[in-house]
This record gives C-alpha cells, sequence and structure tokens, in this order.
C-alpha cells in the first residue's frame, strides 16, 4: 500500500525526522488559509498523487505570495498530472500539499528497502538528488552507494558515517546525518515499510539536513499490525478492478495488455503471461485465484476480468490440485450467466475433477474454446482475438 507525500512526511515526523512544516489542502480556500498559517515569505504548492516526477510535470511550484498560492492551488486542484510515472492516462489531483519553501543548497538521494537476496534493509544513496535513480544506475553507477543494515546491531553510527563520506558531508551536517539516518530505519521497521525513498534529500543554506521529499510503500501483509496506516489509504489513487479483487482477497494486478487471464497458482500465472507474450499480445491482469477459492469468488473475479474494457479475450488456465477443476467451470458459467459474455474465451483444465469441469462447461452452451495445453490453449486466444478485430 502507498500514501501520500504530505501522509509519509506526517509518519516520519513521528520518529523525529525533519522535514518542512507543511499543512494538506483539499480546496482553495483550504490552501489560502494554509499558506498563512505557514506564514512564507516561500511557500511550495505540491499536487498530491501516488506518483513521483510531479516536479518536472509542473506539479510542484515555488511561490513568493499568498495570490500565487491561490493561484497555483486552483490551476492544479482537479487538473489531470501527467508524469513518467503515472502512465499517459496522468493521474487527478485532488489533494495539495502547501509546504515551507526551503532554501536549498544540495540534493541528495536516499532510499531504503527490503532487500530479498540479504534478508536485511537496504539502503541506496547518492550525490545524485532530485533525478530519477535508475537514471543514474544507468549513467553513473559509481556516485551510487547502497549496504544493507544487519539487523543483530542495528543502524550503527559507523552506517552513517559511510553516508556522509559518500555525500560528501562536512562535519556539522554529518553529526545530522548520524541522527537522522537511525530514525529513518526505526521508521522503517516499526512501520513495516517495504519501500522508504526521500528524493531529494537536502542541506539546506542554512546547513541543515532535511527530507525534501517522501515516497513510502507498506507490507502489504503487516498492515494488519498498522490500523493508524490503513486509515491513510487514498481508494482514489488505486485501480478499481484492484480494489474490487482485494475485497475477495484475490491475486490480482491490473496490467496494459488485452488477454484477461484467470489462472490458478502465481507461478502458472507467470507461465501464462509468458506464453501469451510469446505468441505476441500481452496479457490484461495478473491473476491468482489461488488454491481455496469458492465458486463465487472465481465467479466474482471473472467480473472483474470481463469488466476491464482493455479486455479483448479471455484464458481461463487451471491445474486443478487443491483448486478443482468444476468449481472454476462453475464459478465461470455462473459469472458468464450474470454479465453475459463479449469476448472469445479460451478455457483449459487439467487435473482434479477436470472431466466433470468440462461437462459442466459443455452443458452450459457458453461460446467456449477448450484448449488441450497451455501452448494450445495461448494459440487458440490469441487467434481468436485476432479474428475477432
Ligand atoms: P517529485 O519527486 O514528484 O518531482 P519533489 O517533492 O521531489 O516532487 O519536488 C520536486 C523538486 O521541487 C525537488 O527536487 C526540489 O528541488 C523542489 N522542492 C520540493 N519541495 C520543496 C520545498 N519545500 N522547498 C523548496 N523546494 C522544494
Ligand atoms: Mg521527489
Amino acid at each position: 500500500m502507498n500514501i501520500h507525500e504530505y501522509q509519509a512526511k506526517a509518519v516520519l515526523r513521528e520518529f523525529g525526522v525533519p522535514v518542512p512544516r507543511g499543512i494538506p489542502a483539499f480546496s482553495v480556500e483550504e490552501a489560502e488559509k494554509a499558506a498563512k498559517e505557514l506564514g512564507g515569505p516561500v511557500w511550495v504548492v505540491k499536487a498530491q498523487i501516488h506518483a513521483g516526477g510531479r516536479g518536472k510535470a509542473g506539479g510542484v511550484k515555488v511561490v513568493r505570495s499568498i495570490e500565487d498560492v491561490k493561484r497555483e492551488a486552483a490551476r492544479l486542484l482537479g487538473s489531470t498530472l501527467v508524469t513518467h510515472q503515472t502512465g499517459p492516462h496522468g493521474k487527478e489531483v485532488r489533494r495539495l500539499y502547501i509546504e515551507e519553501g526551503s532554501a536549498i543548497d544540495r540534493e541528495y538521494y536516499l532510499s531504503a528497502l527490503v532487500d530479498r537476496a540479504t534478508s536485511r534493509v537496504a539502503f541506496v544513496t547518492s550525490t545524485e538528488g532530485g533525478v530519477e535513480i535508475e537514471e543514474v544506475a544507468r549513467t553513473h553507477p559509481e556516485k551510487i552507494l547502497s549496504f544493507s543494515v544487519d539487523p543483530a546491531t542495528g543502524f550503527m553510527p559507523h552506517y552513517a558515517r559511510r553516508v556522509a563520506r559518500a555525500l560528501g558531508f562536512g562535519r556539522e551536517v554529518a553529526k545530522q546525518a548520524e541522527a537522522v539516518l537511525p530514525k529513518l530505519y526505526a521508521a522503517f521497521l516499526a512501520k513495516d515499510m517495504s519501500m522508504l525513498e526521500i528524493n531529494p534529500l537536502v542541506v539546506t543554506k542554512g546547513g541543515e539536513l532535511i527530507c525534501l521529499d517522501a515516497k513510502i510503500g507498506f507490507d502489504d501483509n503487516a498492515l494488519y499490525r498498522h490500523p493508524e496506516i490503513v486509515a491513510l489509504r487514498d481508494l482514489t489513487e488505486e485501480d478499481e478492478k484492484e480494489i474490487e479483487a482485494s475485497k475477495y482477497d484475490l491475486n490480482y494486478v491490473a496490467l496494459d495488455g488485452t488477454i484477461g487471464c484467470m489462472v490458478n497458482g502465481a507461478g502458472l500465472a507467470m507461465a501464462t503471461m509468458d506464453i501469451i507474450k510469446l505468441y505476441g499480445m500481452a496479457p490484461a491482469n495478473f491473476l491468482d485465484v489461488g488454491g481455496s477459492a469458492t465458486k463465487d469468488k472465481v465467479a466474482a473475479a471473472f467480473k472483474i476480468i470481463t469488466s476491464d474494457h482493455n479486455v479483448k479475450g479471455i484464458l481461463v488456465n487451471i491445474f486443478g490440485g487443491i483448486m478443482k477443476c468444476d468449481v472454476i467451470a462453475e464459478g465461470v458459467v455462473a459469472a458468464v450467466k450474470d454479465v453475459g459474455l463479449r469476448v472469445p474465451l479460451v478455457v483449459r483444465l487439467e487435473g482434479t475433477n477436470v472431466d466433470l469441469g468440462k461437462e459442466i462447461i459443455a452443458k452450459s452452451n457458453l461460446n467456449v474454446t477448450s484448449g488441450d495445453d497451455l501452448d494450445d490453449a495461448a494459440q487458440k486466444i490469441v487467434r481468436a482475438v485476432k479474428e475477432a478485430a
């Protein structure tokens, strides 16, 4: 789960991390009030969307009067911001963050994430702040320092000294880094974050180290421990199909392609997506219905797939183990009876109760093509979609 910048900064502030003063605003009036409360003389009007790259897209504006705060707030609220992270459709701006302006001397990059290779929290830092770290990794890999923290010792001062050295901090700023970095680590652990990105981390003209931007992703599997974080969820930022899927506890991720996939097991789902690609098309989603799905859950999954207007064909690929083929068949038939079927459907069933499953589909009189194996099924759905186009 992701949260907005202003929420992320509030979380960090709780842990004593230095962030600029700021107030969220949902209307121009609130933006004006916030600006007056902050006092100026420099304000930053920041669009709050779950995507970075706002600065370059005009979503972060430094202004010097209350009038300009109002003007920028009016311009941004309700507008659609297209950044390199939003995709071509962009994201509608519904919230703003009015922040005091900082006199930036230098911008740096700092992030923390769970490194699966070492099973530790890893830090990544670079002198190249304010730009995408992926770009720095490509063009100047030598400008990136990364290390992982030993969980037995926690965040020791020597880690902070390494960061300070890599970023070329003087003594005063290095001292601040020694205080701030353990707090970021503490926040990361306490809140079960999966990713924390400070870009930029800045040193101001006054020599202060502060976090000027903050992006946090939380581990969904640990959210049950953090009702205060769940309360920060902004559903308007999330894909409607994914919200619906989460109600049914389905592992669903919306993608850009045209072939809807319903599969059991994450590995088989990945293989199914791969083979669709192999035959020249792209999957519209990742979906693992899991081993313990009921007919209702399968029907819900099928409806989510058909509600996606990009979907031009559906491939159901089930290898019945714990999951039974007849349950899948019943769920698909129930969903189609409910919402109809406007695109070609190829079903490949194998394993537990496969004959019963095939019988249910045959008796339903649905317009279904059956696939003999994964390869055959993938070719059939790609061909059917091409023919229908
Ligand atoms: P994004 O990463 O989405 O572009 P940022 O919050 O990083 O958004 O802002 C983009 C740039 O705007 C920063 O790199 C910084 O130069 C400037 N900026 C952001 N917040 C402030 C602030 N409070 N004071 C001064 N400049 C800021
Ligand atoms: Mg940023």
